[in-house]
């Protein structure tokens, strides 16, 4: 009798423990989301991926389409640290410039030998000009002229560090070429910057951003320009860099002269390893939400779905994203 009983309490337990896991995501999961600096654009993106999935959770709660994903969007290294990790399955997201999800998707640059082939496109968010700031004083107004300076080539781990590299392989420039190479964080470099305690800085990130405006408007920094056959061979030979502008005074007030560079596309990825429903859900989030998401940063304000499905993607599109792009009718 006592056994009869308790099986039965197995049978209604196990009944329930079905019903919860056929449908998308119900139990509690939680998600972390690669970032960047804490004064860069990605932290941003990061943590406002984390704001409409927390958004949805609490309206689902109200509608019956409830879904138990806890979101946290923690800074860190930058784009390729966030691919490592990602394929570490130590991060289920992450932000990554277009470039370096082009060479770790096909094992290719710094991802040679290292070849992550289940990294997986979601969506592409705003465009990344490789910006070179050099400080007031530094005499610094072309490419050239940073040989023999102190020049900020950015932390491991970081997009602008891995583009950077590629530059001056694209220049013939080594890094013994400089006075001094700094590895310094982009929420380090602009103190440094304005300080005098290094000439230039490299930086890829969106337009407006904080510490750039630091830079320009707060200590007299200005934008060299990138726009030589060398930045011309690296657009023309690369799908992943586009020809970018910053016009003089629109985003920076102090800012004298329109800034010519090359760029990427900051782009969210994940791995196939991520479930398709987990997956599905996130996008869900921000696209239901997008609206609001664009109003977080003004980088975001030409967000929209036709470009954020395809711009700078070159990995394939991850199962849980494709699913949500076809039932909107947009693939
Ligand atoms: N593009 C930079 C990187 O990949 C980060 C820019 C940002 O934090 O907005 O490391």
């Amino acid at each position: 009798m006592i056994k009869k009983s308790l099986s039965i309490v197995v049978a209604a337990l196990l009944s329930l423990g079905l019903s919860v896991s056929i449908s998308s995501v119900k139990a509690a999961e939680f998600i972390s989301i690669g970032t960047g600096g804490p004064t860069g654009v990605y932290f941003v993106v990061g943590n406002s991926v984390c704001r409409m999935v927390h958004k949805e959770a609490a309206e689902g709660r109200k509608e019956g389409r409830k879904h138990g994903l806890r979101c946290a969007a923690p800074s860190t290294g930058g784009s390729n640290y966030n691919i490592g990790q990602i394929k570490e399955g130590e991060l289920q997201f992450g932000v990554a410039q277009s470039d370096w999800q082009y060479h770790a998707f096909n094992g290719s640059s710094k991802w040679e030998g290292n070849q992550f082939d289940d990294l997986r496109a979601v969506f592409s968010v705003h465009p990344e000009p490789f910006q070179l700031i050099a400080g007031k004083d530094s005499g610094i107004n072309s490419w050239s002229d940073l040989a023999g300076k102190v020049v900020n080539v950015g932390n491991p781990g970081s997009g602008q560090r891995g583009t950077m590299e590629v530059l001056m392989n694209a220049h013939g420039t080594s890094m013994d070429d400089f006075k001094q190479a700094t590895e310094l964080t982009s929420s380090e470099q602009v103190n440094a910057l304005c300080d005098g305690k290094v000439d230039a800085i490299g930086y890829t990130v969106g337009v407006p951003n904080g510490a750039i405006g630091q830079a320009i408007d707060g200590c007299g920094a200005h934008f060299v320009n990138l726009d030589s056959d060398v930045e011309a061979a690296l657009v023309n030979d690369n799908p992943f860099y586009a020809f970018a502008s910053i016009p003089a005074g629109q985003f920076y007030k102090s800012q004298k002269a329109d800034a010519t560079t090359f760029g990427v596309m900051a782009t969210f990825v994940s791995s196939a390893s991520v479930s398709d429903d987990v997956v599905y859900e996130v996008v869900r989030a921000v696209f239901e939400n997008l609206d609001d998401f664009k109003k977080l940063h003004p980088a975001f304000a030409n967000l929209n779905p036709a470009d954020m499905i395809t711009n700078g993607l070159s990995a394939p599109l991850h199962a849980g994203a494709v699913k949500y792009y076809k039932e909107m009718g947009w693939m």
